[in-house]
């Protein structure tokens, strides 16, 4: 079924890929097209092709609604609602960001371009995402917002960092964009913190082709967002914020309302894919699917795995060979923030968690073109490495040296 008899029979040492076409990590959901076109005849006929049209106003009731929170302000990018919701919520005067290192691998330019240092913190061994105990000991008399971002897996202790902020005084805010879809103790991710931002990019699990959003229950957050968005104008020429142009465009949100309309389809064939890597990786010691907590609501979106000690490669070797059947698998979050050159100043302590873990992890192809038959041969060309280890070492080792 994967076509290999030996070794020799692997991509990366001659032989014909698994795959002809890449199968890769991005969802790239296509929504129906006439439903796009349905709703982007509004706008067209409108003639209101921007500045907060028709179908931005109805995204932004609809994700509000959908998170359950009082508003939700839509960007250009996740990345620029990101940026101007630090801007918004860093206390005046102090300097400094405590995000995680190991995570999403622009974080620390979205703090450079809101005019704070980003300061790392470690993670926790098993949610991998920061916790009240990792941040705490990076807080200090400079500290102007805690950054949490929820991992590509189930959530991070939301409440236990509100608890943490509530203690200290420090503002805390999510970068969200893993968890659109997720619950967390019984609630929907979108409320925890002053404010949630999220990501539209086709290969997040809600494709708007570009575009992010923020929400949140504060009134005054939401309408400085609104201002800042567009140029910081309010009113005609009454410029009262250092604005920029940040907004969504109409063209976005039909294909983001569009993408909503059928949101339920994608997580039930996201969840019938990981059911399927469930099934094919069990028989593999050597790796270990990081499990969903199905105890709350998931959008099943990614497949992470980890690489255990008797797993037979290094992961670099493991992605090289994957790679080259065309299974575009990618290490997870690496190298960690703290241990790239950034041309802005950074702080980090020492981060014994975050270095561990960012050997060990990669993602697996995943999302919309991605077949249960693509699973099953994908799982089988990974036991089949495993079968063929000393072999296989030898050669790689010999012409991959
Ligand atoms: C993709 C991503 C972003 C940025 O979103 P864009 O819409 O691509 O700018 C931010 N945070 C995380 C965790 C992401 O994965």
């Amino acid at each position: 079924m994967i076509g290999k008899l030996s070794s020799a029979d692997f991509a990366v040492l001659g032989g014909k890929p698994l795959f002809e076409r890449p199968r890769s990590t991005s969802s790239l959901y296509r929504p129906d097209i006439e439903k796009f076109l349905e709703y982007s005849k509004v706008f067209y006929e409108a003639r209101q092709f921007t500045n907060r049209g028709p179908l931005v106003q109805e995204l932004e009731r609809r994700l509000a609604e959908f998170h359950g929170t009082r508003h939700c302000v839509s960007f250009c990018s996740g990345f620029w609602a990101l940026v101007l919701t630090i801007r918004c919520l860093a206390l005046p005067g102090r300097t400094e960001i405590v995000m995680p290192s190991l995570t999403y691998r622009r974080m620390a330019d979205v703090a450079a371009w809101a005019g704070l240092t980003p300061h790392f913190c470690d993670v926790d061994a098993q949610s991998m995402a920061l916790s009240p105990e990792t941040v705490r000991p990076h807080l200090n008399d400079k500290t102007a917002l805690i950054m949490a971002v929820h991992p590509i897996v189930n959530c991070c202790d939301a409440s236990g960092l509100e608890a943490l902020s509530a203690e200290t005084g420090v503002p805390l805010m999510f970068d969200a964009v893993e968890s659109v879809y997720e619950y967390l103790d019984g609630r929907k991710v979108g409320s925890f913190g002053i404010a949630e931002c999220f990501s539209m990019h086709a290969s997040k699990l809600l494709n708007g082709f570009e575009g992010g959003y923020v929400t949140t229950n504060d009134p005054e957050l939401a309408n400085r967002l609104m201002l800042m968005r567009g140029f910081g104008f309010s009113g005609q020429d009454n410029v009262e914020e250092l604005g920029l142009n940040a907004k969504l465009n109409e063209v976005h949100a039909a294909m983001a309302l569009a993408a909503l309309d059928e949101l339920e389809v994608l997580v039930g064939d996201n969840r019938a894919r990981y059911r399927s890597y469930q099934v094919g990786l069990k028989e593999i010691s050597g790796i270990r699917l990081v499990e969903f907590d199905e105890a709350e609501q998931s959008g099943y979106k990614i497949i992470l795995v980890e690489l255990l000690d008797d797993w037979p490669l290094s992961r670099e070797q493991t992605l090289k060979l994957l790679n080259a059947e065309n299974i575009l698998a990618r290490a997870y979050y690496a190298p960690p923030l703290h241990r790239k050159r950034t041309e802005y100043e950074t702080i980090s302590g020492t981060l014994p968690v975050t270095e561990s873990l960012a050997e060990r992890f990669m993602l697996l192809p995943c999302g919309h073109l991605v077949s249960e038959d693509d699973i099953n041969r994908i799982s089988l060309l990974l036991r089949f490495v495993q079968e063929n280890a000393t072999d296989l070492r030898g050669r790689l080792d010999r012409e991959l040296p």
